[in-house]
C-alpha cells in the first residue's frame, strides 16, 4: 500500500462548516492542514452553487442565522463576511397560521418580560389557561443543570409536556411546531432534554433575531477558510473521500483514501456526520461511535426553489405553524434578500418530510406554490419561471430520545485524533453554531496537542433576568413524581 509523502501538520476529513472553520482556526494558528471532503463542492450541508438554468447560485436549502450563534458570529467576523447577514429586528417572525398572518414581535426587556410582547399573537390562538401551563415548564426549564438536563434524555419531549401539565392545546399550537422548526423531529420523537436545551435559551435570553445571508450561503464562510488554509500551506481537496481510519495501540496512523493510499499526520480531526462512524471505518474497535452512527436517524428535508415573473411580496421570511397536511413550514424570499434582477425567487424549506419524499418534482413545485399564494395571493397570478427541489436525506441528525447522551466530545480514545460536528458535545441543537462550535473545540485540543495553545470557543449563551436569578436557586426536584 503506498504512503503518501506530504507535510500536513493536520488531516481535517470533511469539509463542512465544521471541517472548514477547524481547518482555517488552525491554519491561522500556523499549522499546515489538509482538509479532505468526498464531494466536488465544498460546505456539506451548507453548501451553495449555481442552478443551471438560471445561473443564480442556489443553497442546498435556504439556512438562517440565529443572534446568539456566537461562534458561527465569530467565524464570520474573522473572515470579515460578518456584514453579508441581513439582521431582521421585528417582527422577530410572520407566523401564517389557519389563514391568518401573525407577526410575532421581540423585546429587548429582561427575561421572562421579553415575551410580553409575543403574548398578543399567542392569545389569538390559544387561551390564558393554556398560557398558563406552560409556567411549570419555564421553571424547570429555567433551573436545568446539565447533568439534570441529560436525566431526561431518555424521555420523549410530548411524554414531558403531559408530566409538567401542558394543556394540549398548547402542545398542539406552540410546542409541536417549535420542535419541529426549531430542533427539526416531531414532538414525540424529540429528546426531552434537547428540547429544554433550545428552550431555556429561548426564554432565558430577550432580543434575539434571525439573520439571512445577503450572499450564498457557502460564500460566507467556505472561499474565506480555503483561503486562510492555502495560505498557510495547506490544501482543500474535492472529491478524495477517506474509506478509512488507521489506528493502532491506541494512536492515530493515517487516512485511508480510496485507491488504498495513506495519508499520515501528527493528527486528524474527523468533521464527519455521525453515520460515517459506521463499524468498519475504523481499524479498530469503538463502540461509543458505532453507537452513535446507528442511533443517529437522519431528519430529511425538502427544499423547493420557484423562480416567479414578478414581485408577490415585500416580506423576506414567514413560517406556517406545523400542520401534518401541509409540506413547507418555513418561507424565504431570496429576491428580497439578496440582489436579484427581476420577478421573485422563493425558497421553502419542508423539514423532516416522509410521506411527500416519494412525491413527484411536480406535485411538490405545485404545493409550494400554492403554500406561497396561502400568504401571498399574488403569487397565484404569477407565472412560474422554474423550479428546483433539492431532495436533502439529512439536514441534521434527528435529536431523539437516548442522542444527547450519544453525542462525543472532540478528543477520542486515540491519541491524536479528534471529532467535530454539528452532533458532536456542543450543548447546542444541530445547527451551523454547534459545527462552528464544534470546530473551535477541536482546534483547540489539536493545537494544545502539537504544543500551541489556542482559546477559541465560546460558551453557549446563558439565561439572563429573573430567568438567571431562578438557576441560582438551591437545587430542588427537577422531574415530577
Ligand atoms: C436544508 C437545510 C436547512 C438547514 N437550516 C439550518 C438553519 O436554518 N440554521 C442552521 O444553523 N443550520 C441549518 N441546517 C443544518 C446545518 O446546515 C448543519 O448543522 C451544518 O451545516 C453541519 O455542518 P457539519 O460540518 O457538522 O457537517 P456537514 O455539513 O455534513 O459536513 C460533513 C462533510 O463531510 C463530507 N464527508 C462525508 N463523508 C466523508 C468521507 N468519508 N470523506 C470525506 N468527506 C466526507 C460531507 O460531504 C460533508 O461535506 C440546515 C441544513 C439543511 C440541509
Amino acid at each position: 500500500m503506498a504512503t503518501d509523502a506530504h507535510d500536513a501538520d493536520v488531516l481535517i476529513a470533511g469539509a463542512g462548516v465544521a471541517g472548514l472553520a477547524c481547518g482555517a482556526a488552525l491554519a491561522d494558528a500556523g499549522f499546515k492542514v489538509w482538509v479532505l471532503e468526498r464531494d466536488a463542492l465544498p460546505g456539506g450541508r451548507a453548501a451553495s452553487w449555481p442552478d443551471l438554468v438560471t445561473g443564480d447560485v442556489v443553497d442546498i436549502g435556504p439556512h438562517v442565522v440565529l443572534s446568539e450563534y456566537r461562534n458561527f458570529r465569530a467565524l464570520l467576523r474573522r473572515l470579515g463576511t460578518q456584514e453579508q447577514v441581513h439582521w431582521q429586528q421585528q417582527p422577530l417572525i410572520t407566523l401564517l397560521d389557519a389563514g391568518r398572518r401573525l407577526p410575532v414581535r421581540n423585546s429587548r426587556l429582561p427575561p421572562p418580560l421579553h415575551g410580553l410582547k409575543a403574548l398578543p399573537a399567542a392569545l389569538r390562538c390559544m387561551g390564558v389557561r393554556d398560557l398558563l401551563s406552560n409556567l411549570n415548564v419555564a421553571w424547570h426549564a429555567a433551573r436545568l443543570t446539565e447533568e439534570a438536563t441529560l436525566a431526561l434524555d431518555g424521555m420523549d419531549a410530548l411524554r414531558w409536556l403531559r408530566l409538567l401539565g401542558v394543556s394540549e392545546r398548547s402542545i398542539e399550537w406552540f410546542w409541536t411546531s417549535a420542535t419541529m422548526a426549531l430542533l427539526n423531529v416531531p414532538l414525540q420523537h424529540c429528546s426531552a432534554a434537547a428540547l429544554m436545551r433550545v428552550y431555556r435559551v429561548m426564554q432565558g435570553r430577550s432580543g434575539y433575531c434571525f439573520g439571512f445571508p445577503k450572499v450564498p450561503l457557502a460564500a460566507l464562510y467556505a472561499p474565506g477558510c480555503r483561503a486562510r488554509i492555502e495560505a498557510a500551506g495547506g490544501r482543500v481537496l474535492l472529491r478524495t473521500p477517506v474509506a478509512r481510519v488507521h489506528v493502532q495501540d491506541r494512536r492515530f496512523r493515517a487516512l485511508e483514501l480510496e485507491d488504498g493510499s495513506l495519508l499520515r499526520a501528527p493528527a486528524a480531526v474527523l468533521a464527519l456526520p455521525p453515520q460515517a462512524l459506521r463499524d468498519d471505518f475504523l481499524t479498530a474497535p469503538w463502540p461509543a461511535a458505532s453507537h452513535a452512527a446507528h442511533l443517529f436517524e437522519p431528519s430529511p428535508y425538502v427544499s423547493t426553489y420557484l423562480w416567479l415573473d414578478r414581485p408577490v411580496t415585500r416580506a423576506r421570511f414567514w413560517a406556517r405553524a406545523w400542520a401534518t397536511r401541509d409540506l413547507n413550514t418555513d418561507f424565504y424570499v431570496l429576491s428580497n434578500i439578496r440582489p436579484h434582477t427581476h420577478g421573485t425567487l422563493i425558497a421553502a424549506n419542508a423539514i423532516h418530510v416522509r410521506l411527500a419524499r416519494d412525491w413527484s418534482d411536480e406535485q411538490l413545485i405545485q404545493r409550494t406554490l400554492q403554500e406561497v399564494a396561502d400568504f401571498s395571493p399574488l403569487a397565484g397570478q404569477a407565472k412560474l419561471l422554474h423550479a428546483r427541489v433539492h431532495r436533502i436525506p439529512m439536514a441534521v441528525p434527528c435529536p431523539m430520545p437516548g442522542t444527547e447522551r450519544a453525542r462525543l466530545p472532540a478528543e477520542t480514545p486515540f491519541k491524536g485524533l479528534w471529532l467535530a460536528g454539528d452532533w458532536t458535545r456542543t450543548a447546542l441543537p444541530c445547527s451551523m453554531e454547534s459545527a462552528a462550535r464544534s470546530a473551535a473545540l477541536a482546534a483547540e485540543a489539536v493545537a494544545g496537542e502539537l504544543g500551541r495553545p489556542l482559546q477559541l470557543a465560546l460558551p453557549v449563551p446563558d439565561t439572563t433576568g429573573v430567568m438567571a436569578l431562578l438557576r441560582r436557586l438551591p437545587p430542588g426536584h427537577v422531574v415530577p413524581a
